[in-house]
């Protein structure tokens, strides 16, 4: 694709994702890895794999870079880093997800919170029974060496990257900029598909913080976009502009759907998903409900009450 720029495209075993992208850039004699995929069964061998097709070994790897702190882009950093014996680089809102001293068993958080969202007993039992025979995806603890923040200039053999924050999907996350020639590595930031999902409960209000870093990369002037899932692409304006619409239809259903009712947030979830609020699609969906509620919330659009399951109403 470009010299000096490898797609490694690492199987992951999540439903509806099953790839994402590391990026390798030369780097001297070695190599810069941004991201890493999950930590799971043959993982190792599967990013060996594709290393060795682009000519390199871990061994190879001189710095490991982290877009954002969800296990399909850091759940291996710490065994690389390990077998690599180099830094990994965060951004420190890392730290959101994994330094909370309120939560001891993050399945009991998350059912907490679906029971808080109005989810029924029955399905949400059958979630937390799936959920604990899974593994966590994270090889060790995720730790920083250096803040991954702007003004950190990351040196490659395709020039110097410089760092963006583009929090929204996660509070950690960032895009790298290489500006003379227009490449941006978007993790999950934007996707050649839109495809949209925001961390809630760590930041005031997500959906916000997204649309503000669409208009931030959208300043950047580049060109191709190298992703953490998919093909890389181009059109970058257009992605942007197709990102901003989705939020606002979702959010103009979430209005529409509080029309009808007070309501608990898994029947707003029920009436924007429709058919598509499967019993396996439902946690992620829920998720996307609860940050397009907070973002009305923050507009003074709308707000919930104080009982549990808590409900909805237009302001
Ligand atoms: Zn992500």
């Amino acid at each position: 694709m470009l010299p000096g720029v490898w797609r490694l495209r690492l199987p992951l075993q999540l439903p509806g994702v099953p790839h994402c992208n590391a990026w390798a850039l030369k780097a001297g004699d070695g190599l810069v890895l941004v991201d890493t995929g999950m930590h799971e069964r043959g993982s190792m061998a599967d990013l060996e794999r594709a290393l060795f097709q682009a000519g390199f070994r871990v061994e190879d790897v001189r710095l490991v870079l982290i877009t954002h702190a969800h296990i399909d882009h850091c759940g291996q950093a710490p065994a690389i880093a390990a077998r690599a014996g180099c830094e990994v680089w965060i951004h420190p809102a890392f730290r959101l997800h994994t330094g909370r001293d309120d939560v001891d068993d993050p399945l009991e958080h998350a059912v907490e919170a679906a029971l808080q969202s109005g989810v029924p007993k029955a399905p949400l039992r059958r979630w937390a029974e799936r959920r604990k025979g899974l593994g966590s995806g994270q090889a060790g603890t995720l730790a920083s060496d250096r803040d991954l923040l702007p003004g950190v200039e990351i040196e490659t053999d395709v020039g110097t990257w410089q760092v963006v924050e583009t929090p929204g999907h996660a509070p950690s996350h960032v895009c790298l900029h290489q500006p003379e020639r227009r490449l941006l590595i978007s993790g999950d930031h934007l996707l050649g598909r839109v495809s949209l999902y925001f961390d809630v409960g760590y930041t005031p209000d997500p959906v916000g913080e997204f649309l503000h870093s669409l208009d931030v990369v959208a300043g950047l002037d580049a060109r191709l976009a190298l992703a953490g899932h998919a093909r890389p692409f181009t059109d970058i304006e257009g992605h942007v502009e197709a990102n901003r619409d989705l939020v606002a239809r979702r959010l103009d259903a979430v209005r529409a759907a509080l029309q009808a009712c007070p309501c608990t947030p898994y029947e707003v979830a029920r009436a924007v998903y429709g058919g598509a609020f499967t019993e396996e699609m439902a946690s992620w969906l829920l998720t996307k409900t609860r940050a397009w509620l907070t973002h009305l919330d923050a507009l003074g659009e709308a707000s919930a009450d104080d009982e549990s399951p808590e409900r909805w109403t237009l302001d």
